[in-house]
């Protein structure tokens, strides 16, 4: 029986590879991890400390593309409404290996105690997997998490300086506020979307270009 967490390079899956090495031991654990190609840098080194603590390689599958490729290609920005990214960039690399396995195994998540209705659809939407919520089990938060990483000696990742998860950036599932974060300490990653909203001709905010949330800011 295989263990695969899917790692995602934030707190809550880190934690949770911790908790499933030592329910489960090392040997069958696999930290399955799909890159966007748009993390903050010291997600890297996150990732490399996270493996020594447990004793455990991430392994990558990629799609072979990361998120400023996918939106070329697919001459559309992904939205809040339409996150297409996070099917082709993530659930579908993770599909295609688990087709590679030949065994039974598990697939356990970093949701926490407040996303139980998230826990719930990922279930229906999924209902050839098994599946293990780890932290919800044990009723941790996000919060819970990063502190249970602290202690641990594990440096978070960067961007939770700057913002609540460690997604891509900019994270197209992000609003206003998450937006201005982006533009007041990731400039060139905020205008380089602004110019595809641009090209495109459509925003990824559903009221507000992000040119003009800039002037609003200003
Ligand atoms: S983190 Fe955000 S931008 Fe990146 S794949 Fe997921 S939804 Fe898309």
């Amino acid at each position: 029986m295989k263990h695969i967490v899917l790692y995602s390079n934030g707190a809550q899956s880190a934690y949770t590879s911790y908790l499933v090495a030592k329910k489960c031991g090392r040997k069958n654990l696999v930290l399955l991890h799909n890159p966007t190609g748009a993390e903050h840098p010291d997600s890297e080194r996150f990732a490399d400390d996270i493996s020594e603590l447990i004793g455990v390689q991430i392994t990558e599958i990629s799609c072979g593309i990361n998120l400023w490729e996918l939106i070329e290609k697919e001459n559309f920005i992904p939205n809040p409404r339409a996150a297409f990214c996070t099917r082709m960039l993530k659930v579908e690399p993770a599909r295609k290996y688990f087709k590679t396995l030949n065994e039974p195994f598990t697939v356990y998540l970093g949701y926490t105690k407040d996303e139980k209705c998230r826990a719930e659809r990922f279930i229906k939407a999924n209902p050839d997997l098994n599946v293990m919520f780890p932290l919800i089990e044990k009723d941790l938060s996000a919060e819970d998490a990063k502190k249970k990483l602290l202690k641990l000696g594990i440096k978070l990742p960067e961007s939770y300086l700057y913002f609540q998860h460690n997604n891509c950036i900019p994270c197209v599932k992000g609003g206003k506020s998450y937006f201005k974060q982006v533009l007041k300490y990731f400039p060139d990653e905020f205008w380089k979307m602004a110019e595809l909203e641009k090209r495109f001709n459509h925003t990824v905010l559903k009221d507000i270009s992000l040119e003009k949330l800039a002037k609003e800011v200003a």
